[in-house]
């Protein structure tokens, strides 16, 4: 008895790392995406959803996980679990895999928990021989589409299983697919045929022998033949594919954790090329370019799985909306299976009901009959992302919070994309034509491969990267490039799919033109001769291929969309959004974006760049003074050019609050080192050329970082703390009296200790208590508070609370005083720390909430214990960075500030963390996720 229930308790215990679908039942559902991989959940769900679904089991991600922890070794229970649910699809199918008179034949696939399109491996056709092919043969009595299977097999299964997965990295042009298809060329040629469809089926079992001879040949092993090991070998590559090179590259650019792992669906196989009655698609239930809501997607009859996307011929259009200019000749499945095109329509309305969201579908017609292969939520562009989430919430299908997230910040970004110039356009002579995969405009010069792609953007060209066909191999040189165009290809292919998830500029299936990739040139539509390094422009969004260099222009931010999204963003966010600006022209720009303030206004910007020629000849004549009464002297001369520039900015940004933060860095940056310049300046300030010599050198710092700078300046040099709040002071009187609204903010930098603020906070008053009394005046509107940048001042912000009304973290010099890195000169290590992992992200990027964000946390409890209503904000970088963004929400600051151009997505992600956080004083909660 005691034995038995051991017995059933181990047996219960046993690691479930399968789950099955088929025969309208799943173990699985949409939900269990970390563990099924995105592929294996959602088949689940369509069986859920009595949508067909050729039977199958998915190999969890647990499985990829421990492979790899353990040398490239399964867990024991695997072996047996998927001998009993290979026997499960067996008897949903009513067929045996591996038996010579009814061959089950299964296709293997990769699905990770985030889309990560065709960057792993998949098999189809797993099980054929030279004996199981006789099997099916006999049972479809259709030999030519048995042959063709085969030899599909074979060419997919030496590549994947028998080079990539054994780590052979073949010179290019010498993989064993590539060496495989210049055989299927060769035949073609010597049958004078037109394409592959035309080979008769006597002509492929030829084939087939030619290619196992080859494989034989090229790899030094003869290709497996028996069923089992042509599974598991397929089950092995896929998980090998995790590791492969594309795969790896993809996760780094899209920050895909290595850990994840992918799952293995292992399904059985429905055939697209079983001859006219049958077909293979893929498609989007609204179109994923512009966001239309109309069902959009390609198909080729007498085809097989990956044909579609892999850009080899050219699809057509599945419906008579999606015909183009370049597609309307082409047949629509539509037109050609209208009932299978019916039952298609429905499937596709039934799962955008299901999933509330637009999804990318891949089907196979078997003679006539219509099989879901996969769906998954389809990736898009910006434009068509904000385009779908507002009609679907017009369509009452989603709420403002979905609307929210379903557009990424980058997403958004693209919205704000460059176009060409469209009076240039009109001028410019088009030299082809394709498919408009990817939006927006791209000028660069031409490279033909990853490498050069790559290599090209390094130095710092800009470059237009073409190739023949799409190819997921050329991951890196896609991401480096400014834009992308293939010759062949549709908008499903992987080029098309890869360049729309990243918004970039991209054109495919440029059929009238000739792409040479090996003498590196192009040949356009007009007979003109494009070479390496040539200069073309593309504009994605119309699919038109420019000759030269044209101009581009930033779309600006009135598109009706745009703004349509910015208000549901605005109505959702709990965080203000302020801006980074330190002239009036960035305040109009930044407003016009939507800020709602300015948190940092740099008062040293007025000595750089446009007219700043002469208050910084002032500035400068005011450091190397030597007593007070001659700083003084300067500070005066000065005060009118900082007046005017504050008054300025509080003009433009009427009504709303400007942080102004007193001078800031170490004086000696702005001593000239140009001798004329020194003459000058020693000239007026009635000093010899050496005496202004000495006191210039008297201001060098070894480390001016940690220096005279900041609150420092302010409490030896009282006088320049004056002449600026006075100035912040009578600009507001002044706008006043002119009926304006100014809220001018006071900041004091670097602070490290409470009594520097006390020190400052007392000159402040002692100047307003003047001001006031000089323009007769109860009352000037303003709020005094520090900058948190520096540890100490964060360890102990409920004694510099006392003197602050507001915190402004200055997460840049916070980050580099706790992690002693100097934030000039990062550049010498940071890149390699990344790479090595030492690092898992740039804390000048990204507020690393273990360090810098606790040192926050700590100062916003402190401050909060002594003002409980504080106001709290942040200015650094950091503050135009999404995650941050969702740590200064989960902190409750009162806002984030940005530079103007980073406004949207700030608008944006602080709308996205208040969705994910809804409520207030959140504070501890999931800060450290
Ligand atoms: C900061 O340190 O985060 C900051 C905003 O100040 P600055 O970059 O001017 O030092
Ligand atoms: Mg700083």
């Amino acid at each position: 008895m005691t034995k038995k229930i051991v017995k059933s308790t181990s047996k219960t215990k046993e690691h479930k790392y399968i789950y099955s679908f088929g025969g309208g039942k799943a173990e699985g559902k949409a939900g269990m995406k970390n563990l099924l991989g995105g592929k294996g959940a959602n088949l689940a769900e369509m069986v859920n959803i009595g949508l067909p679904v050729p039977a199958g089991f998915t190999i969890t991600t647990e499985v990829c996980t421990a492979y790899y922890k353990n040398n490239k070794k399964y867990p024991k229970e695997l072996t047996r679990q998927v001998e009993s649910s290979l026997i499960k699809v067996e008897k949903n199918m009513g067929m045996e895999f591996g038996n010579k008179n009814n061959p089950l034949l299964v296709s293997v696939r990769s699905g990770a928990r985030s889309s990560m399109p065709g960057m792993m491996d998949t098999v189809l056709n797993v099980g054929l021989n030279d004996i199981t092919r006789e099997g099916l043969i006999k049972k479809t009595k259709n030999p030519r589409f048995v042959y063709d299977s085969q030899r599909r097999l074979i060419q997919m299964y030496a590549d994947v299983v028998m080079e990539k997965a054994a780590g052979i990295d073949p010179a290019e042009g010498k993989g064993v697919r590539q060496q495989l298809e210049r055989e299927l060329s060769a035949l073609i040629k010597k049958k004078k045929v037109k394409s592959e469809t035309e080979l008769s089926a006597g002509d492929l079992k030829e084939l087939i022998i030619i290619y196992k001879k080859k494989v034989k040949e090229v790899l030094g092993k003869p290709f497996p033949e028996d069923a089992k090991d042509q599974l598991w070998g397929a089950i092995s590559a896929v998980f090998q594919s995790w590791n492969g090179k594309r795969a790896v590259s993809y996760r780094k650019i899209e920050n895909i954790p290595d850990s994840w792992g992918t799952a293995v669906s292992v399904q059985s196989m429905v055939f697209g090329n079983m001859g006219d009655t049958s077909a293979t698609g893929v498609a989007f239930t609204r179109n994923p370019a512009t966001g239309e809501n109309h069902f959009y997607g390609e198909w080729l009859s007498n085809a097989q799985g990956e044909d579609v996307v892999a850009g080899i011929r050219t699809p057509n259009p599945i419906n008579e909306v999606g015909k183009s200019e370049y597609t309307k000749h082409l047949v629509s499945l539509e037109k050609a299976m209208p009932k299978v095109y019916k039952d298609l329509n429905n499937f596709q309305q039934k799962l955008e009901k299901h999933y509330h969201d637009m999804l990318d579908i891949e089907f196979t017609i078997q003679e006539g009959k219509l099989y879901m292969l996969q769906c998954r939520i389809g990736k898009r562009n910006g434009p068509a992302a904000v385009k779908m989430a507002l009609d679907m919430y017009k369509e009452k299908r989603i709420k403002k919070e979905d609307v929210v997230i379903r557009v990424s910040p980058s997403q958004l970004d693209e919205l704000l994309h460059p176009i060409i110039d469209p009076k240039a356009e009109k001028m410019a002579k088009v030299i082809g034509k394709g498919l408009p995969a990817g939006p927006g405009g791209g000028t660069g010069r031409v490279v033909f491969n990853s490498a050069d792609a790559t290599e090209w953007t390094k130095k710092g060209e800009t470059v237009i990267f073409v190739r023949e066909e799409t190819n997921p191999e050329d991951i890196n040189g896609m991401r480096a490039a400014e834009a992308i165009l293939t010759g062949r290809g549709g908008m499903t292919s992987h080029a098309a799919l890869v360049a729309r998830g990243w918004g970039k500029c991209c054109i495919v299936g440029a059929g009238n033109i000739n792409i040479d990739v090996h003498t590196k040139t192009i040949i356009g539509s007009d007979g003109s001769k494009i070479k390496e390094g040539d200069w073309i422009t593309l504009n994605g969004s119309k699919g038109n291929v420019y000759k030269g260099q044209l101009p581009m222009i930033k779309t600006d931010e009135k598109n009706k969309d745009f703004n349509a999204f910015m208000k549901i963003c605005d109505e959702v966010r709990i965080l203000k959004i302020r801006t980074n600006a330190d002239t009036p022209e960035d305040a109009i720009k930044a407003r016009a974006f939507g800020a709602e303030g300015i948190g940092l206004f740099r008062t040293e910007h007025m000595f750089y760049g446009k007219n700043s020629e002469k208050p910084l000849f002032l500035l400068r004549k005011m450091i190397v003074s030597k007593t007070e009464k001659e700083r003084r002297l300067a500070l005066d001369e000065l005060y009118p050019f900082v007046k005017e520039d504050i008054k300025a900015t509080l003009d433009a940004m009427n009504g709303l609050p400007v942080t102004f933060r007193t001078l800031d860095p170490p004086l000696h940056e702005f001593v000239p080192k140009n001798p004329a310049e020194c003459a000058k300046l020693a000239k007026s300030l009635k000093i010899s050329e050496n005496d202004f010599n000495a006191r210039a050198e008297i201001l060098h710092e070894n480390n001016p970082m940690m220096g005279h700078r900041g609150v420092r300046l302010g409490i030896t040099y009282p006088e320049i703390t004056e002449m600026q709040v006075k100035a912040i002071f009578e600009a507001t009187i002044e706008l006043i009296k002119a009926k304006k609204k100014p809220f001018p903010e006071i900041m004091i930098p670097v602070t490290c200790i409470d009594t520097e603020l006390k020190h400052q906070y007392k000159l402040i008053q002692k100047v307003y208590d003047e001001v006031c009394k000089k323009f007769k005046v109860k009352e000037i509107p303003h709020l005094i508070g520090t900058m948190i940048e520096i540890p100490r001042a964060a360890l102990t912000a409920d004694k510099i609370a006392e003197y602050a009304q507001f915190f402004s973290f200055g997460t840049n010099d916070l980050t580099q005083m706790t992690y002693g890195f100097s934030r000039d000169d990062i550049g010498a290590f940071l890149p390699e720390y990344l790479e090595k992992k030492i690092l898992p992200i740039d804390p000048f990027q990204q507020i690393d909430r273990d360090s810098v964000g606790e040192l926050m946390k700590i100062a916003c409890e402190k401050g909060r214990s002594i003002r409980k209503n504080i106001e709290i904000g942040i200015c650094g970088e950091h503050g135009g960075e999404p995650n941050s963004i969702e740590f200064c929400h989960l902190l409750a600051f009162d806002y984030v500030s940005c530079s103007p151009f980073r406004v949207p997505i700030a608008r944006l992600a602080a709308a996205q963390a208040a969705v994910h956080f809804p409520k207030k004083n959140y504070c501890h909660k999931k800060i450290n996720n």
